[in-house]
Parts: C-alpha cells; structure tokens; sequence
C-alpha cells in the first residue's frame, strides 16, 4: 500500500459541522471523480489511525480537496481534523471507490454522502455534460446543506432540496419514499446514483428496484 504524507495549505469549516481542507497533491497521484482515500493526522498517536474520505476536488487540480463532517462526540479521526489547520499533515493512501459517472441519470445523496457527487458533477461541468443529469439532496436542516450555492447554480430546476426536520420555503420538506420517487423521477429506466448512510442507501435502493430500475442501473459505494 502506498502512503504519502501531504501538507494541509487550508482549512475552514463550510457548514456548521463541515470542514473543507485543501491539501498537497503528490506528483502523480491520479483519482477519478467520485474516489477517496484513507486518511490519517499525521501525529505520533493518530498517524495509523485511518478513515475514508472522497476527494471533492477535479482530478485536474494540482491540489486535493476534502470536505468533512467533524463528529466531537466521537474520540476519533474528525474529532482531530477539527484540530488540524494549515501546517498540519495528513497522511493518505492509495485511492479507491466504486461511484463513477456512466450515462445521465439521477443523484440521490444525503448528508455528506453528496462529496463523491461534488467530484463528478464538477468534472461533467467543465466537459458541458452535466445537463440531463437530475440531483435529488436530502438532509436534516437547510444548515445542513454542503455547497447549496454553487448545486442550485449547476443544476438551477433539476436540484430538489429535500429538509427532512424544517418547513422552510424553497425546500421541499419530507422525507423521501415511494410516493416521492414516483412524483419526482417517473422514468425509471436511467441511471441512478446513489450515496449517504446506509439506511439510506438501503431504502431508496429497494424503492428504486421495486419501481423498476435495474440492479446495474444504481450506482452505489460497495
Ligand atoms: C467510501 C467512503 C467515503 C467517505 N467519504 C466521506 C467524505 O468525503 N466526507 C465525510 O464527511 N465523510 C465521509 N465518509 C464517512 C467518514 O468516513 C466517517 O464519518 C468517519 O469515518 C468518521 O470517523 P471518526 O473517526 O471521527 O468517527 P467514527 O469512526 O465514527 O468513530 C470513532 C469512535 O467514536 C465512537 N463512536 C461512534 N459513534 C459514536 C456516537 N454516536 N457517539 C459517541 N461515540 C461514538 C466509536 O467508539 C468509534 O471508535 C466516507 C465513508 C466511506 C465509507
């Protein structure tokens, strides 16, 4: 297993429990959009302790970009990278996942699992074959959403913001089931993109077979 140790160049948080970090970029460290990579701070306690992350930046960039959610409660990784700041070094590993871009078709994210989608859809901007492609982004409060700027300006009629846990105007407030697939997708022969916690993931992928997508048309994290 390749390990390289990268500087942190930037750092600030980006939603009240999200944090961006822009790091080093290794000569010649390839990804894909949509792939991550095991992450350590690289101190003498923390250096082998590692947790996956997706890189949110285009793979053309001569940096890497991360976008975290910091849990306090827990005593883990991200408790430390809500410590990190520029100076500090992470430690990162050979890249891996299994979210890549197909055909258009529809994204379905929840919480941070939007960060493999940032990756994509910035990389099928700059080719001009974002369009055809529908986001559907679902968390828990409109505090909560990572990057709502720049989605609405990529995706302007086809992003549906979903707030599970507010009514505020210009969100649709509910829950994603059945009945709200049907509404908002009715094609169910396309591509689907799938990520975010695993019940998550679970639900909406049954919902999606059951309504007729294919197995090999949703694409999920393994
Ligand atoms: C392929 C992949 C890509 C990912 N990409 C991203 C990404 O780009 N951005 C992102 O933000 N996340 C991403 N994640 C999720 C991310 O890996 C986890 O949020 C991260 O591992 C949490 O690490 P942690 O060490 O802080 O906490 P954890 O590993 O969750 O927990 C550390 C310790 O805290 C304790 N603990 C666990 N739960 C609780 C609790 N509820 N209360 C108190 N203590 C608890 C446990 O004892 C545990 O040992 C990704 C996950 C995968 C699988």
């Amino acid at each position: 297993m390749q390990q390289f140790i990268v500087k942190i160049l930037e750092a600030g948080f980006i939603t009240h429990d999200v944090k961006r970090f822009v790091t080093e970029r290794p000569p010649g460290y390839d990804f894909i959009p949509g792939q991550g990579t095991d992450v350590s701070v690289n101190t003498p306690e923390w250096k082998d302790i590692k947790r996956p992350f997706t890189f949110t930046g285009l793979k053309e960039w001569n940096y890497l970009e991360f976008m975290i959610k910091i849990y306090p409660e827990h005593n883990g990784v991200t408790k430390q990278l809500a410590m990190a700041n520029s100076d500090s070094e992470l430690i990162i590993r050979d890249v891996f996942g299994a979210i890549q871009y197909k055909e258009p078709g529809v994204f379905l994210a929840a919480g941070t699992g939007i960060t493999p989608f940032i990756a994509i859809f910035r990389d099928l901007k700059k080719r001009k074959k974002l369009s055809g492609n529908k986001l559907i982004y679902s968390n828990k409060t409109s505090a909560d959403v990572i990057l709502k700027k720049e989605l609405i300006k990529m995706f302007e009629n086809d992003f549906i913001n979903v707030i599970t846990r507010e009514h505020v105007i210009g969100f649709v407030g509910k829950r994603i089931d059945r009945e709200f697939l049907i509404e908002k997708i009715q094609n169910f022969s396309q591509d689907f993109y799938v990520c975010g916690p695993e019940d998550f993931v679970s639900v909406i992928t049954t919902h999606l077979k059951d309504l007729g997508a294919t197995p090999e048309s949703i694409i999920i994290e393994q």
